[in-house]
Formats: structure tokens, C-alpha cells, sequence
């Protein structure tokens, strides 16, 4: 299916995120049934609130466009947009957003807002959900799960040191008052 065959390329983005650290989220951009521009969140790597996947993929598609209209493009994100993205595809008058993974805490095409599809601005955006929905969900829970024994080890590891400068400590002390 058309829909899942460029999830997947927004899939493949998402990874390279991974790869720099970052939450794995990924966008691209398809205009004329062609990929014309890719994105993937890199907002620690930029220290950029901006650099969001799909702004960093709206970027590029208007540098190739030549505008900042992105009339008739469809943009294939692996999770809801948030408000500021969601902001950012109205104001380029996209034609559609298919999303792969909700995120009913932070979302904005229908979790806690739907910016894409307000009555009263003057563009309204098609929402297509679901698409992949396993493994871009999956592709989340793992990063984050990853993330936490990370923690957890670094942490643990922490104690160690902590311990062993202890038992040091006391021993010099002892060796001292011996
Ligand atoms: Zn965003």
C-alpha cells in the first residue's frame, strides 16, 4: 500500500534519530506520488526547540519547491505532530497528514487538540491515522525503555563509586589512627 510504503521511509528517518540519541521520529514529504524531502527530529543534536522532525523536513521541501506553499503534499509522520508542527503544516497549506503513532499527551491532530482541522483558520488539513501504528508505537516504547536502564546503569554504577570511596575512606582512617 502507498500509505505504508513511505511510512516506512519516515520509519527509516525516525532510525537515524536513534542513531544521534534522539526520540525517534521521523517525517517525509510527497508531492507529485515523489519523496521530495526527509526529516527526523534533531533537537538535542541542534539544541534547537525548532528542529523537530517535521519542520526540518518542511524546510527542505520549500527550499526544493521554491515556496513556502506546500499545496497538494502529503506529509508521513511516524507520531502526532505536536502543536508547534501541527501550527506549521496549516500554515503551509499541506493537503494531507498521515500519522503512524498517536501520542495522547502531546499531540495536536486530535489527542489534545486537532490544530490541523479548526473550522475557523482558513486551511484545513486531510488526517489519515494508523498507518504502521505497531512499529512506530514499538519503535517509541523501545527507545524509552533503552533509555531507562541506561539510566538505571549509569545510576547503579554511581553507587559503586560512591561505595568504594567510602571503604577507602575508612580504611585510610584506620590505617591512620593505627
Ligand atoms: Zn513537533
Amino acid at each position: 500500500m502507498e500509505h505504508e510504503k513511505y511510512m516506512r521511509e519516515a520509519l527509516r528517518q525516525a532510525k537515524k534519530a536513534e542513531a544521534l540519541g534522539e526520540v525517534p521520529i521521523g517525517c517525509v514529504i510527497v508531492s507529485g506520488g515523489k519523496i521530495i524531502a526527509r526529516g527526523y527530529n534533531r533537537r538535542n543534536t541542534d539544541k534547537n526547540t525548532l528542529s523537530h522532525a517535521e519542520l526540518n523536513a518542511i524546510r527542505k521541501a520549500s527550499r526544493k519547491l521554491g515556496d513556502w506553499r506546500l499545496e497538494g503534499c502529503t506529509l508521513y509522520v511516524t507520531l502526532e505532530p505536536c502543536q508547534m508542527c501541527a501550527g506549521a503544516i496549516v500554515q503551509a497549506r499541506a493537503e494531507r497528514v498521515v500519522i503512524g503513532s498517536m501520542n495522547p499527551k502531546a499531540g495536536c491532530a486530535g489527542s489534545v487538540l486537532n490544530l490541523l482541522q479548526v473550522a475557523q483558520f482558513n486551511h484545513q488539513v486531510e488526517i489519515v491515522r494508523g498507518v504502521l501504528e505497531e512499529e512506530c508505537s514499538q519503535m517509541l516504547s523501545d527507545f524509552f525503555r533503552e533509555l531507562r536502564r541506561k539510566k538505571k546503569e549509569k545510576r547503579a554504577a554511581e553507587t559503586e563509586m560512591k561505595r568504594e570511596a567510602e571503604t577507602e575512606m575508612k580504611r585510610e582512617a584506620e590505617t591512620e589512627s593505627s
